[in-house]
């Protein structure tokens, strides 16, 4: 099989496509041939060397979609030739076949392409473990969803307009607002605008937003304060840098600022948030949406392109 393979970290360049031996599962493990693979920001911090594997070579990449190969002794409820999404791999994402633990791998309902299934485990994970586990949402409150056009920002959307909340989301351009309120936003605002956090006023009949979920801290933090309601809350998703806030704007509301990071889920969180995953692409209220593909080989436009403005939900790799 072909696989992209890392040996030093630094530029897109690095993520080389290369032969390897083919992967075979050991005790509880599955190998399941990938039919697309899913792109997240994380993953060229990973490569950059800012976090994840620090020997040489590996293979990035934790989301993907395909048809189990293989399972291995003591997997039960997995097949070879079921139709599955994975969130998480022992051997990284980026490649023809995929090393999984079967826990790592979740049915993908028969409505759901193999490109939707493959957006589907960091962004949906993280969308769902920000609004309802960190931030607390519920239903009738108001949410920002500060970034709302990418894949987190869109999952987070269809999450919440589902519970029957009130949704407010921002993008950077004309194809991503249309993104947003198609995805069942109630509003939303352009967030290279200046002041366009003013609009939060009447749209909340000055009462503010309840829940803040924020894809760039470093950017927007400072303001998210002035617009939570009372008892506000924000959920510190994305930050690239550091940022200066006024402590005492969290004293006048009793609002809160939550760290949240997928990795902090454990089993049996994970185990909740994929049924719910689950349960919403059955019942068609979480609609993975596709903007870009590539072709595996390709890998280092993906990431170009994963971190450049102008977000449209997900960018999928084609193996
Ligand atoms: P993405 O698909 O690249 O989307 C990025 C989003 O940020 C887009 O909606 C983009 O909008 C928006 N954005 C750009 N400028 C903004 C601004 N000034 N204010 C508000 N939003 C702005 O990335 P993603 O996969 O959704 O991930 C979003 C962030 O969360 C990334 O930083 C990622 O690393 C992080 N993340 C964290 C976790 C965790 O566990 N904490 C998990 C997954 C992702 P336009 O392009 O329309 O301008």
């Amino acid at each position: 099989m072909n696989a992209i393979r890392i040996h030093q970290f630094g530029e897109p360049s690095v993520l080389k496509y290369e032969a390897m031996d083919d992967p075979s599962p050991g005790a509880g493990e599955v190998v399941v041939t990938a039919r697309a693979i899913g792109v997240n920001p994380v993953d060229t911090y990973i490569r950059a060397g800012i976090y994840g594997p620090k020997t040489f070579p590996f293979t990035p990449g934790s989301d993907a979609a395909g048809v189990v190969e293989a399972v291995g002794a003591g997997v039960v409820g997995i097949k070879r030739g079921d139709r599955v999404y994975i969130y998480g791999a022992l051997g990284g994402c980026y490649a023809q076949k995929i090393l999984c633990k079967a826990q790592q791998v979740h049915r993908l309902p028969e409505k759901i392409g193999f490109e939707e299934g493959a957006a589907i485990g960091v962004p949906y994970g993280t969308a769902y473990r920000a609004l309802f586990i960190r931030g607390g949402a519920r239903p009738g409150e108001t949410v920002l969803v500060h970034g709302a056009s990418g894949g987190v920002g869109s999952a987070t959307v269809q999450f919440a307009r589902a519970a029957g909340m009130v949704v407010i989301g921002t993008a950077g351009t004309e194809a991503g607002r249309k993104l947003v309120l198609d995805e069942g936003a109630h509003h939303v605002l352009d967030h290279t605008r200046e002041n366009y956090l003013e609009e939060i006023a009447s749209l909340t009949a000055g009462r503010g937003v309840d829940v803040v979920i924020e894809m760039l801290s470093n950017v927007n933090l400072g303001k998210d304060l002035g617009i939570l309601a009372k008892r506000g809350r924000v959920v510190v998703v994305g930050s690239r840098g550091p940022v200066q806030i006024n402590p005492r704007d969290t004293m006048g509301k009793d609002s809160d600022i939550r760290g949240m990071s997928l990795m902090h889920a454990d089993d049996a969180e994970l185990a909740l948030i994929h049924a719910a995953i689950v349960a919403g692409l059955e019942n068609q209220s979480l609609r993975p949406v596709i903007g870009k593909r590539f072709a595996l080989r390709d890998a280092a436009q993906a990431h170009d392109a994963v971190m450049a403005p102008g977000s449209y939900g997900k960018i999928v790799l084609i193996p």
